[in-house]
């Protein structure tokens, strides 16, 4: 008999019929014998929705009230799903942050968990009965709802794992595990049976859009062990968990890639001390991501910064620059939009030389011209024309030997 917390997405509790399937599917795992606890997110397109109407109502919002209103859709499937439970015949409870509660901060929209009273819910379960949180959602010190930040569901699910020491946390959405690069892409793209915490947090962060980035550092921190599967199958998923877990391993286990890059160029600027915290403390203060960084020096004392950041912040940056320009004395400010951010990632690049250099020759072979680049320990990002996403990707995938054969 194991504790299991099984999380429902939003597209597995998009209708009525839906969650009647995801009822069915919890009483298969509890009539095992096993001790379940449900998390669900609203339905598919709900929270848009919702964000969709705080918006029309202001444009200044005030986040108590944009969490109450875009908190709401977990409201109807959490009752949902215990109805749909029940009608089962089984013992089910739905719960809302605040009654558990989920203990958050005040910060409203992005709100971190701080603790989870979870006595109630262990005490209800040994008894049979299946709690069916609410995602998203919790109190903050002023006893106001807060929400966790876009797809905190998964959040929830693992935070509540961690709290009641659950063995798996399973989370259902509409892939049916994590792959080795995106099918839609690359036809050969595998599905992987396992991934380490390390290399499932670069790729959410880095494009992937499986899990939340912020649901996985949260179950590396307390070493959940994470299944992603899909709620409209029956095969397994891919686990996510610990390093020696995994017997033999690969040496890249992904390629990923993030369209949401822009470049901007800095030319001739001094070449003096203080200039990149003049460049970069500003747009730090303004909350702009800057995430790739190159600077080239040129023989006349001046430097050409060059960095990326998140295409939806590139009109912010640009005007924030420009009026930096008498300050810093640079001589233009260059954007390019058409940039994506193609990486690889493993930890087997930890205890092996030539994952980079491979990377290059591939791209160089294919006459596809990287424009920056940057590394960590288990990963090798590069920036390149969007033109060539796909077959960069394509001809990576092949050269690490990932390809489906
Ligand atoms: N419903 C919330 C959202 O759409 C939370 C979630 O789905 O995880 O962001
Ligand atoms: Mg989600």
């Amino acid at each position: 008999m194991a504790r299991i917390v099984c999380k429902f997405g939003g597209t597995s509790v998009a209708t009525t019929e839906r969650i009647a399937a995801v009822a069915a599917r919890v009483k298969k795992i509890a009539d095992q014998g096993h001790e379940v606890a449900v998390v669900v997110s609203a339905m598919s397109g709900a929270t848009d929705q919702l964000i969709q109407w705080t918006r029309e109502v202001a444009t200044l919002q005030d986040a108590r009230e944009y969490d109450v209103v875009i908190a709401s859709g977990e409201q109807v499937t959490v009752g949902l799903t215990a109805l749909a439970l029940q009608s089962l015949g089984l013992a089910a409870r739905s719960w809302l942050g605040w009654q558990i509660p989920i203990e958050t901060d005040d910060v409203h929209a992005a709100a971190r968990i701080t603790r989870i009273a979870d006595a109630e819910l262990v005490k209800r379960m040994a008894a049979g009965e299946i709690p069916v949180v609410a995602g998203f959602q919790g109190l903050s010190p002023r006893r106001r709802l807060t929400t966790l930040g876009r797809g905190g569901s998964d959040l929830t699910a693992v935070a509540l794992a961690a709290a009641l020491e659950a063995d798996q946390c399973d989370i259902y959405t509409d892939v049916d595990g994590v792959y080795t690069c995106d099918p839609r892409i690359v036809a050969k793209a595998r599905k992987l049976d396992k991934i380490t915490y390390e290399e499932m947090l670069e790729m959410a962060s880095l494009g992937a859009k499986v899990l939340q980035t912020r649901s996985v550092e949260l179950a590396m921190k307390y070493r959940v062990r994470l299944q992603v599967l899909s709620s409209f199958t029956d095969t397994p998923g891919t686990f996510v968990v610990d390093e020696d877990e995994i017997v033999e391993q690969a040496l890249v286990s992904g390629v990923t890639y993030s369209r949401n890059e822009a470049k901007i160029t800095l030319t001739q600027v001094a070449d003096r001390p203080g200039v990149a915290a003049g460049i970069f403390g500003p747009l730090a203060e303004a909350a702009v991501n800057v995430d790739m960084i190159v600077q080239s020096a040129a023989d006349d004392g001046t430097t050409d910064v060059t960095f990326t950041l998140p295409r939806t912040d590139l009109e912010r940056a640009l005007k924030l620059l420009n009026g930096l320009k008498p300050a810093l004395g640079f001589k233009s400010v260059l954007a390019d939009k058409n940039v994506v951010k193609v990486s690889v990632i493993g930890v087997g690049m930890r205890s092996h030389a030539g994952v980079a250099a491979r990377m290059f020759k591939t791209l160089s072979d294919k006459g596809i011209n990287i424009q920056v680049i940057s590394t960590s320990e288990i990963k090798v990002s590069v920036l390149i024309a969007e033109d060539y996403t796909e077959l960069a990707l394509r001809a990576l995938h092949t050269a690490y030997g990932l390809d489906a054969a």
